[in-house]
């Protein structure tokens, strides 16, 4: 079964809200082996939603709408879909009542406006709403599903799950979206696309999405199927495809979070970090602390931005910052190895460079960031030009300090090299 969604409200066409209802209705639809093959956003206007509802109706078997069945002029919704199907709209007695009685709850008169929430097209179901005063709609013309919910989220989605589940399963053809989520990191979209596109599209019946992200790239494979258990074993069969082709780069098949397999990574460890930052701003410290429990393993994270602060927090000896240059590797290396003697840490990171957008020489241009990884028996250390803006400069040389800390702990690594 096909669905389309359209939310309606010319707010949802500004900066200043967002359509978060299709993302809950696309989710639960899916869950119902219901596909949602398009969604559309209109505005206010009845001849905008009509349309939108002709050309759904036109595509699609099931079209749910939310929005616009308020008592306000610019609720449009009831009036637009009644005029596209030719229906007449007819006051229902006892949804008017409810309506009245929900305002004597808060002792308050009904306002005459809110009549119009009680006009109900010829033929639909009145879908209940306990959470506010507009019902919802159901409609069922030509065969179609016409689905009419409220906007306020918990309304529509309170509304959803005790009127719209069971009519709908009801009717569903028992199909089921089966997916899968491998997340990669430290390669580009194009190499990945390369490797993995001959496995994924020996896969037919799999709609396989790419999404690119900051400092990661997910692959979703998905399918739909009314045996779930079969489908399940060819997504596992293509996964391990997947693994075999992207080796470690990959860092979790199960939807993890990045930070989250590194903490995991270094409980397991039984290991201890800390971290000395320039550019970064403590940015590796922050992510390192995003996941609960981070206190098992970070110790301290320090910002040493000028150069009396790398010496006095880190202990880099003026020296060496006089002659190699704050942002150069021996600085970053002492970074990391005096900040994990300071902290009596298992492991130390250290990271200087030039965030840009000024600061860059023809030597040291922006986006050049030095990163060292330290142990007690050795340190590892590069050299980056990373592209991109001050944000994606940290972004990446954060990224690739946590990639450092993840691949020390793979089965088979070597140590910091
Ligand atoms: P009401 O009786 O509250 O007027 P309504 O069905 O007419 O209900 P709208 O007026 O369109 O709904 O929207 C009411 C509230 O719900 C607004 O705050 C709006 O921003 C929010 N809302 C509407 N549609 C969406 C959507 N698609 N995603 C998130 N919020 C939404
Ligand atoms: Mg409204």
């Amino acid at each position: 079964m096909n669905a389309e969604i359209i939310a309606v409200g010319s707010e949802l066409l500004t900066p200043d809200r967002l359509d978060t209802n299709s993302l809950f209705l696309t989710g639960r639809l899916s869950m119902l082996g219901i596909r949602v093959s398009r969604k559309t956003i209109v505005g206010d206007q009845p001849g905008d939603i009509r349309d939108a509802f002709s050309e759904a109706l036109h595509r699609a078997e099931v079209v749910i709408s939310t929005g616009g069945l308020g008592p306000t002029l610019d609720d449009q919704t009831r009036e637009a879909v009644s005029g596209l199907l030719g229906l007449a709209l007819k006051l229902d007695q006892e949804t008017l009542q409810h309506i009245r009685e929900r305002f004597k709850r808060m002792s308050r008169a009904m306002p005459e406006i809110n009549i119009r929430q009680a006009m109900v097209p010829e033929g639909a179901e009145i879908l209940p709403n306990p959470r506010g005063t507009a019902p919802g709609l159901w409609l069922e013309p030509r065969g179609r599903r016409i689905i009419l919910l409220p906007g306020p989220p918990n309304e529509m989605e309170g509304m959803f799950e005790q009127e719209v589940v069971r009519r709908l399963a009801r009717r569903g053809a028992g199909i089921r979206l089966v997916k899968c989520e491998i997340r990669v990191t430290g390669m580009g979209e194009s190499h990945l696309e390369e490797i993995i596109a001959p496995i994924y599209s020996s896969y037919p019946n799999v709609e396989t999405t790419i999404l690119a992200g900051q400092g990661e790239i997910q692959i979703h494979p998905r399918m739909w199927s009314a045996d779930a258990e079969a489908a399940r074993h060819i997504l596992d069969e293509l996964t391990a495809k997947i693994e075999v082709a992207l080796g470690d780069h990959i860092f979790s098949s199960v939807g993890e979070t990045f930070e989250n397999v590194v903490a995991k990574a270094l409980t397991a460890n039984h290991a201890t970090i800390a971290t000395a930052e320039s550019c970064t701003g403590g940015l590796v410290a922050e992510r390192l602390t995003r996941v609960p429990g981070s206190s098992a393993y970070f110790i301290s994270g320090v910002v040493c931005y000028s150069n009396e602060a790398k010496t006095a927090l880190a202990d880099v000896s003026p020296a060496m910052i006089a002659t190699r240059g704050s942002v150069s590797s021996e600085v970053a290396i002492a970074m990391a190895e005096g900040i994990r003697r300071r902290s009596k840490a298992t492991l130390g990171i250290g990271i200087t460079g030039i965030a840009g957008p000024g600061g860059g020489t023809p030597e040291k241009p922006v986006g050049m960031v030095h990163i060292a990884f330290a142990d007690e028996n050795n340190t590892r250390e590069s050299r980056f030009v990373f592209p991109g803006d001050r944000e994606r400069v940290r972004w990446q040389a954060s990224q690739v300090a946590l990639d450092w800390v993840r691949r020390y702990f793979l089965p088979g690594s070597c140590g910091v090299n």
